[in-house]
């Protein structure tokens, strides 16, 4: 395999830090945080409108944003629901916009962003030397891509974005590892930016470019078989093949709730409109009337947030009926664009090295490194 081009030039978008919104998926109303190896210890609480309460040494504040440690960069330690999340940069604290709870705000120096999130993505993935540093550069490479992706705030830390976990006292040293082995190097576009790539945990045996799912334009490849030889690289992933069952009275409702037609008794529900990675992208949820064409982008985060999101680990299944239930047969997890976990762990393991991982994954893109 030929190692992917290493080029050595100017990156400004290195220097940057990022503002990573945090456990905002808790909805924080109250929280304590405090400084790791310093002082400041505080009490944090929404009031109202846009105000937090904020009380150090027994004193109390309402303001509507609070800097930790005024501002500074250190290790800080927020305390939510009985659970201790850990962060490395600058904390603030804030009301957002039409929203009534603490928001957390982390700017982080990206390489800190990098080593944090390996550690959020690769939760429960194998992990190897090679595969990690390919993945801290694809890590590197979509936070720098997609700046302000949140307006006032560039990243999440759900998968959405990229995950963050917050544990970095639990961290392996392999992390910071291969964040540091691969200091500021990015997969970068043509024009020699950060480029509109992609991974998720197992491909399932094809990856898809990421226009065939959103659309748009994008110099990624086509479809990449990612096995040799009959044998699938991503084989050993645990949702490599799944086996899921969905309610027809959960779908049933869910197209009620979503277009306002009320399917009745019996209905059925294919698989249609696949991408040439095997995605689908249309469900069509039938009775004796009615035919309703439901895109499954739509369905997976309308299911997901009224039922359960690991109920469809990716976008590429099969539908049967059985009984009162569908059975959903797929593979692969998440969206199967760019470079699969599962699959670039296995090519490690074989001794590939990562500039060979991602420039299978990610044929005709170069690796861009800023100067030290
Ligand atoms: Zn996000
Ligand atoms: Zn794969």
């Amino acid at each position: 395999m030929a190692a992917a081009v290493l080029v050595f030039m100017y990156v400004p978008l290195c220097a940057q830090t990022l503002k990573v919104r945090v456990l905002n998926i808790y909805h924080p109303e109250s929280l304590e945080a405090l400084q790791l190896n310093g002082v400041e210890k505080v009490k944090v609480r929404y009031v109202k409108g846009d105000n937090i309460e904020v009380i150090y040494n027994n004193e109390k504040k309402i303001t509507n944003q609070y800097f930790l440690n005024s501002g500074r960069y250190g290790e800080y330690e927020i305390r939510l629901n009985g659970k201790s999340y850990i962060y490395k940069g600058k904390v603030m604290f804030f009301v957002p916009k039409d929203e009534k709870e603490a928001g957390i705000i982390v700017e982080m120096d990206p390489e800190d962003y990098v080593s944090a999130s390996l550690d959020g993505e690769l939760e429960g993935f194998y992990s190897s030397p090679e595969s990690d540093k390919a993945l801290a550069i694809a890590i590197r490479t979509y936070a720098l891509k997609n700046l302000k992706r949140h307006g006032y705030y560039d990243l999440c830390d759900l998968t959405h974005c990229q995950r963050l976990n917050g544990r970095v006292q639990l961290k392996r040293d392999s992390n910071t590892k291969a964040a540091e082995a691969t200091h500021g190097v990015i997969i970068a576009d043509k024009k020699g930016n950060p480029a509109d790539i992609y991974f998720s945990g197992c491909c399932g045996g094809e990856t898809e470019p990421p226009g065939n799912i959103w659309g748009g334009n994008n110099d990624s490849a086509g479809v990449i078989k990612c096995g040799a030889g009959g044998v699938d690289f991503c084989k050993s992933h645990v949702f490599y093949r799944w086996e899921k069952e969905i309610k027809a009275s959960s779908v049933k409702s869910l197209v009620k709730e979503k277009t306002g037609i009320h399917l009745k008794g019996n209905i059925d529900m294919s698989a249609e409109d696949l991408t040439p990675g095997g995605n689908v992208r249309m469900l069509l949820i039938k009775d004796k009337k009615n035919t309703v064409e439901f895109p499954l982008e739509k369905f997976i985060s309308a299911y997901g947030k009224k039922y359960r999101w690991s109920d469809m680990p990716s976008r590429k299944f099969t539908v049967l009926k059985k009984g009162t239930s569908f059975i959903l047969k797929g593979r692969g997890a998440g969206h199967g664009c760019g470079l699969c976990l599962a699959g670039a762990h296995m090519l490690a393991l074989k001794g590939w090295s990562y500039e060979g991982v991602l420039n299978f994954y990610y044929p005709g893109m170069q690796l861009i490194k800023a100067p030290e």
